[in-house]
């Protein structure tokens, strides 16, 4: 969630920082800063609530020197959004600065203690708790900053990444992290800090992730050195990352969302390549060809996830149980790790999130890991906390994803689903060969495919305005395109702030059909498949009491059509990939309604794109 960003070099600081908080800007946030100590040894910090944009009026005409500084978009979870508890937070005496992510989970007890020994404070929040700590410790102690940040660490339970300066030192940067992801860029004299690569990497490939227990010192006259709390230095281990700025901006899209729903046919394409030979159909993924024997013998598959990458699992558990006739658990990674879960050592846990930063999916991890199952991950982010936390792992490769609703990311998810499944299927022999090849042409013919469906987008535009006055949307679907009803629902939900509830078609007769009338509008999946009947009977059971129907439904067909107000028709492939065709024309609905209600669709209010706190 939120975003660090910090400078220390030959260049002015100010202005990299605020770039790459505009680069942060869609993990979403409510209020954002900036502290700078400048040449004449003055620490200054300024921060307001709202917008990088507002935090760049009130800096106007203010003493920006400064070749090094850190900066920060708070995503409050202590105190109110307001000017007084964004970050950075200066230590009592001013004489320090501190920007935090993540959660303090014990700063009552620190506060109080600190109030005992003569300390007030300024502001509601964990973290100003913790700079002051860190002052408390270094004065009463005399010790070094870097001492002071690791006694002080050893005291504080909870999640952080943290960015720390001193006035008297203004040649270093100490970033610490716990569960919250951090990483250092290094440039030729510089040094570039980020809770997310991508801010950065326009100026520098090489990188360095700070690890859970480590604190990074940085300073521009020396090399990077990695310390845990204890003082033990770490290797310094240089990771290469290429990104490329263009896909960090909106191309001529009015929205990053929108870029991201029509960049789906070449997001699959990056997606697959490698992965199926074109010519003999044939899926090979790394992941699975390294630990084939684990997932051969697997007794049981657990996916953990949360929101859309949880919609997304609901998916692979209906390819792996059908191809590998695996039992396949879906797990809330939030519910899972609080539960005492039976996790055995022949269980594979696949852990799924697009960041590879969700707080509670790496928790999940953790402890997979410890109980023995073997951890494969699904994740987008290269090099995130869970790609390095797991056993082995798929990257999905759609680029970074900046909207915070996901889209490409979850197309993504589900084609990497689909060809674990087939290339675990075809290792177990539970695979036909017929259907094998079905399924990996279709993968293959997935761009294609996207790039026709895309083509609703007018008519969805047009539906979209006919339906912005809803209150309430109901989605509905069966067997594969049941969580895609789910995340249609999520979709809408999280940019438009209609209410929204995904159901299976014929679980309406249960409860929710009490909710049809004429203002409630219903969303249903009626694409041939083996149910294809059974939904068409359910949306003439919401006609027959006036809801409101439209339908997503094969080219052509005329049956569904005679009881709904609307189709939108989609070409038709093999039904286990139904999923991503019919997840565009949804996406696409929840964008336009969102626009045409005026919401703010690339940073919904309350949301965050990573969310790295529990
Ligand atoms: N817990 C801190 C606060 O509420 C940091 C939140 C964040 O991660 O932005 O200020």
């Amino acid at each position: 969630m939120c975003g660090i960003v910090g400078y220390v070099g030959g260049r002015d600081a100010c202005p990299i920082l605020l770039k790459g908080l505009h680069r942060l800007e869609y993990r979403g946030y409510d209020s954002a800063g900036v502290a700078l100590v400048g040449a004449d040894g003055a620490l200054n910090v300024y921060k307001c609530k709202g917008k990088v944009t507002d935090l760049e009026h009130f800096l106007e005409g203010k003493d920006l020197c400064g070749s090094i500084g850190i900066a920060h978009t708070r995503w409050a979870t202590h105190g109110v959004p307001n000017d007084v508890n964004a970050h950075p937070h200066y230590s009592e005496s001013e004489s320090i600065a501190l920007i935090h992510n993540g959660i303090i989970e014990n700063y009552r007890v620190l506060k109080d203690a600190l109030i005992e020994n003569g300390y007030t404070f300024r502001s509601s929040t964990d973290s100003e708790v913790l700079v002051n700590l860190i002052e408390y410790v270094r004065r009463t102690n005399d010790c070094s900053l870097l001492e002071a940040v690791q006694q002080a660490l050893k005291q504080v339970v909870g999640a952080y990444a943290i960015a720390i300066i001193e006035k008297s030192n203004p040649d270093e940067i100490i970033a610490a992290r716990q569960s919250s992801p951090m990483v250092v860029g290094l440039g030729k004299d510089e040094y570039f800090l980020s809770s997310d690569a991508a801010s950065i990497i326009e100026y520098t490939e090489d990188f360095v992730y700070v690890n859970d227990g480590e604190i990074a010192v940085i300073n521009r006259h020396k090399p990077l050195k990695v310390v845990t709390l204890d003082n033990h230095e770490s290797h310094v281990d240089i990771k290469k990352l290429q990104l490329s700025i263009s896909q960090l901006e909106k191309g001529g899209y009015p929205h990053f969302m929108l870029k991201e729903i029509y960049e789906q046919p070449g997001t699959l394409i990056d997606c697959i390549r490698g992965r199926i030979n074109a010519d003999t159909y044939e899926v090979k993924l790394s992941g699975v060809i390294d630990n084939r024997s684990k997932f051969v013998d697997a007794r049981r598959i657990i996916f953990v996830a949360c929101g859309t990458s949880w919609h997304a699992s609901l998916i692979g558990e209906h390819l792996i149980e059908s191809i590998c006739r695996i039992p396949v658990e879906v797990e809330y990674a939030s519910e899972f790790r609080y539960r005492n879960p039976i996790i055995r050592k022949d269980d594979i846990v696949i852990a799924v999130s697009q960041s590879g930063e969700t707080a509670d999916t790496l928790a999940a991890v953790e402890l997979a890991r410890k109980a023995g199952a073997f951890v494969f991950g699904i994740c987008n982010v290269v090099g995130s906390s869970i790609a390095r936390a797991t056993d082995s792992g798929a990257y999905i490769h759609v680029g970074p994803e900046i909207g915070v609703a996901s889209t490409k990311a979850f197309t993504g998810q589900v084609t990497v689903m689909a060809m674990l499944a087939l290339a675990v299927g075809r290792e177990k022999g539970t695979v036909s060969e017929d259907y094998y090849r079905e399924v990996s042409k279709a993968l293959l013919e997935l761009p294609a495919t996207l790039t026709e469906v895309l083509e609703v987008g007018g008519q969805v535009k047009d539906l979209a305005k006919i339906f912005t006055y809803a209150h309430n949307f109901i989605y509905l679907g069966r067997g594969y395109n049941y969580p895609t009803a789910l995340e249609g629902a999520l979709k809408l939900k999280e940019i438009s702030y209609i209410h929204a509830e995904g159901y299976p078609a014929a679980e309406m007769k249960h409860g929710p059909i009490a909710l049809i009338d004429a203002e409630m509008p219903t969303v249903a999946i009626a694409t041939p498949d083996h149910t294809y009947e059974k939904t068409a009977s359910n949306i003439e059971e919401i006609k027959a009491r006036g809801g409101k129907i439209i339908a997503v439904t094969a080219r052509g067909d005329e049956h569904v059509r005679k009881s709904a107000d609307y189709c939108i028709e989609v070409p038709v492939i093999t039904e286990c990939l139904m999923p991503i065709v019919v997840s565009i024309p949804l996406q696409l609905l929840a964008y336009y309604i969102a626009v045409y209600k005026g919401r703010n669709v690339d940073q919904p209010r309350n949301l965050a794109k990573s969310v790295t706190v529990e």
